[in-house]
């Protein structure tokens, strides 16, 4: 029998809601490109209902418990002295970890050296990278043992696509709740004002303006798609190109790297995954390469950019504006520099877990939790690593040190 260790984030802080805004969801059976949503065998939850917070559960203990498995859920991870987390605690005998990006139970080295029983991690979302990659390769074959001799973690999944159109509409609000300087004028609003030339004198069309994504895969490639009918200008730097008739049908201009295309940009968004290529990519130099006054939305991962070099570009009126979900570590700390830096429109993690993208990523997770426990394959594209190296999605998107 498997034990399934569940890392989510906090209920809301008034309780598990009993009531909600919206009475249903649209159905979503399949997602752009043709493939189909998440096809577990059956759900024990309401869509619509929080499932990504402690009491939601991933609506998995009644199908876990029913099959005589332990299902234990926790929120608290952080690595500390003592008796530690209840995540550290529990881990040692864990099959299963689930954790998700918004609230990330970070799977270093010395933890999954720890987990002498882990077989499989679960992103409960997309974006592995709490994950030590290098270190689930190791383990999981072919590579050497851990330092105490355990070889453990075999394969690392996620729920590839549920969530990638949630971020794509949320960097479309961003970039244009920054250009048009949404939020401060809402807080006029707020505060009982009327300046209209307090809210005005930051505030641009976004129409005419070059916008540009670092990477265009599913969240990239959706967030062109999106724009497009501003009448923007588009461009995109990727590994891979594009075919031939998207880059026509979306008058795309496609440049070799990030460093070559950010230049000719008023907006750039980052889509890339953070692996050692994209880590600490928009730093000092990359940024002072910007036109000044350009905006930069980030919700790949926060490392792909180096924090301070940000907060000095807005500070120094480089960036007009820098807006993202992403943060480094996450929670991010009361005094983290990127809650006050001037001409921001930081949020929480949240664009990949609206009530919407939590009904895909519950059922994804059913999905793989029930190949794994039959002895079925994993659907290739949930893969991230397999058998000791990457695979499935990880061999397409993410590159590893070793
Ligand atoms: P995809 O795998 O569909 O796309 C990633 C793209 O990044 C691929 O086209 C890949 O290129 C490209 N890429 C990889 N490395 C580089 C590089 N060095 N330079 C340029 N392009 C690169 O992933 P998604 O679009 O679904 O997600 C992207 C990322 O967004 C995730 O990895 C995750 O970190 C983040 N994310 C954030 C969420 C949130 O809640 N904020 C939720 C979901 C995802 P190729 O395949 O051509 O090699």
């Amino acid at each position: 029998m498997a034990k399934v260790l569940c890392v989510l984030y906090d209920d809301p802080t008034d309780g598990y809601p009993t009531t909600y805004a919206r009475d249903d969801l649209p159905v979503i059976d399949h997602y752009p490109g043709g493939r189909t949503t998440p096809t577990p065998k059956a759900t024990d939850f309401t869509p619509g209902h929080p499932l990504g917070s402690v009491s939601g559960e991933l609506g998995l203990r009644r199908f876990l418990e029913e099959r005589g498995h332990t299902l234990v859920v926790t929120s608290d991870k952080e690595v500390r002295g003592g008796a530690g987390s209840v995540f550290d605690r529990e881990l040692p005998d864990a099959d299963v970890v689930i954790s998700q990006p918004f609230w990330p139970a970070y799977l270093t080295p010395e933890r999954i050296a720890a987990a002498k029983n882990l077989k499989l991690a679960i992103t409960a979302g997309i974006g592995s990278d709490h994950v030590d990659l290098d270190a689930a390769i190791a383990h999981g074959g072919g590579g050497p043992p851990c330092s105490n001799g355990v070889e453990s973690l075999g394969e690392v999944a996620e729920v590839t696509y549920c969530n990638s159109i949630s971020v794509a509409e949320h960097v479309v609000m961003m970039t244009l709740s920054l250009v048009r300087n949404y939020l401060p004028s809402h807080q006029v609003v707020l505060d009982g004002g009327w300046n209209i030339a307090d809210c005005v004198a930051r505030s641009y069309d976004l129409e005419g303006m070059h916008v540009g994504t670092v990477a265009a895969g599913r969240i990239g490639l959706a967030v062109l798609r999106r724009l497009a009918p501003f009448d923007v200008k588009l461009h995109y730097t990727d590994r891979h190109r594009l075919p031939a008739e998207v880059e026509r049908e979306l008058g795309l201009t496609f440049h070799a790297t990030a460093a070559e295309m950010a230049p000719h940009c008023d907006v750039v968004t980052i889509n890339a995954p953070l692996h050692p290529e994209t880590e600490g990519l928009f730093g000092d130099e990359l940024l002072a390469t910007m036109k000044r006054g350009a905006y930069l939305i980030n919700t790949a991962r926060a490392r792909i950019v180096d924090r301070d070099a940000v907060e000095r570009a807005l500070r120094g009126g480089q960036l007009a504006g820098y807006a993202g979900d992403v943060w480094y570590p996450q929670p991010a700390p009361a005094d983290h520099p990127w809650r006050t830096m001037p001409h921001h429109g930081m949020t929480p993690h949240i664009s990949g877990s609206s009530l919407s993208a939590q009904a895909r990523y519950a059922a994804g997770t059913r999905e793989i939790l029930e190949s794994w426990l039959d002895g079925t394959p994993i659907r290739d594209e949930y893969l991230i690593v397999d058998g000791g190296a990457l695979a499935g999605t990880g061999a397409h998107s993410y590159s590893v040190t070793r």
